[in-house]
């Protein structure tokens, strides 16, 4: 098999099964394998330490994928695909017909990502070594997962670019996936697209939404950056007196009001198509007054370079709905961004309600949902990170 050796002292992360190998570590490559093939890692003092995809057009040129010294094979990819859906097996169709099959890193599958929607999957090939094999994937998983009527790509997001991929989405096997389906997410109804935001629904807050609706009973609820209304259908439901929404995407919102509707869930709702941060000053200019405010904005800090600026933005979001609510209101707030640790999350907190003039109590933490798995040696899994704090 191909090797590459990596430079001297550079074996540390990748024997402490961290899975990515940036080009910069590697000395020198065996012959000129392709993009996505199997390769076997060395170091330099000629020890072998794993092997994976290869891709050169990437700045993570490798990302490891087995230590042993077995074939990385058909048969590989099935035995982890069988672990990730093992870890699944208690979630009840009748119940949650949405939520994420394989998570990547965190499912010992870097670069491969499944979400279940119904009967279809929606599958992401974000490396060229999963882009390689999608169709084997394809085969396995309408295999092993039990009524599956077709598997669709939507591997469409940034990180194909940074692969040197293409974009690539459309049928990889069974029946066409229709543009319109409704999920079951605990119990509750959500129309979704696939061609939507994200794979059609932010899977990741299914158990944050069951947590902050806990609070809403009786509380007149802002739902900033609702998307298709998630939280608000969450927090309808639980009693919240009235409920307002806002996003920038029109078609987001006109989601959320078709959700509310298919949740049968009573009015009482606004809906802003508008800029977040504008209309939280709006609204303190007007005196708008809330009891409940959920904040859950897209990735302010792409990566850590930008993280002072970004850790500005979540500051000032925070301070701006701080000011909004009435005392003992009750604050979610969330950052999406990797590079943003739960630290720097409390810090921006605690920054607004200095400069607010209002107390913040952290009364519960949250993370993304348990279908998406934090892998111990890998800390980069971990990306969203949550509080419910009480403002007095
Ligand atoms: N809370 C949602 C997910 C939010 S994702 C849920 O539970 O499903 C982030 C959302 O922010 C997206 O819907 C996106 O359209 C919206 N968005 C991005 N920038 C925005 C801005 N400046 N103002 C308002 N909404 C914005």
């Amino acid at each position: 098999m191909t090797k590459i050796y990596l430079k001297k002292n550079r074996e540390k992360l990748p024997l402490n099964h961290h899975p990515w190998i940036f080009s910069g570590a590697v000395q020198s490559v065996d012959g000129c394998p392709a993009p996505g093939q199997i390769v076997s890692v060395y170091s330099a003092e000629n020890r072998f330490i794993a092997m994976g995809h290869y891709n050169p057009s990437s700045k993570i040129i490798m990302r490891l994928l087995e230590w042993n010294d077995i074939p990385v094979d058909e048969t590989w990819y099935r035995v982890k695909i069988e672990k990730a859906l093992q870890l699944r097996k208690s979630i009840s169709l009748e119940k949650t017909s949405v939520y994420r099959l394989i998570y990547s890193e965190g499912d010992f599958l870097p670069g491969l990502i499944v979400d279940r929607y119904n009967d279809f999957l929606v599958l992401q090939a974000l490396t060229a070594g999963f882009d390689s094999v999608k169709e084997m994937i394809s085969g396995i998983l309408l295999d092993l997962v039990p009524g599956i009527k077709g598997i669709y790509e939507k591997s469409d997001g940034d990180g194909r670019k940074m692969e040197g991929l293409e974009a690539s989405t459309g049928l990889l096997a069974g029946c066409e996936m229709p543009s319109d389906i409704i999920v079951k997410e605990n119990g509750y109804n959500f129309g979704t697209g696939v061609m939507e935001q994200k794979t059609g629904f932010y899977i990741d807050q299914r158990e944050n939404r069951t947590r902050v609706a806990a609070y809403a009973r009786g509380r007149d609820v802002l739902d900033i950056f609702s998307y298709t209304g998630g939280f608000s259908v969450y927090c309808i439901a639980g009693g919240a007196r009235s409920c307002v929404l806002c996003d920038s995407s029109e078609t987001a919102l006109l989601r959320a009001e078709k959700n509310i509707g298919l949740n049968n869930l009573i009015p009482g709702i606004e809906y802003h198509h508008a800029d977040a941060f504008m209309l939280l000053r709006d609204f303190r200019e007007r005196g708008r007054r809330f009891d409940m405010i959920i904040l859950d904005p897209p990735k302010l800090v792409p990566s850590a370079i930008h993280l002072k600026k970004g850790l500005k933005a979540y500051k000032d979001l925070n301070f701006n709905a701080m000011n909004l609510l009435n005392p003992g209101g009750i604050l979610t707030t969330f950052s999406c961004s990797g590079a943003v640790t739960m630290e720097m999350l409390k810090e921006a907190v605690a920054f607004a309600s200095k400069d607010s003039g209002r107390e913040a109590q952290i009364i519960e933490q949250l993370h993304q949902g348990w279908d998406h798995p934090v892998r111990s040696s890998i800390p980069e899994t971990e990306y969203l990170k949550g509080l419910i704090l009480r403002v007095d």
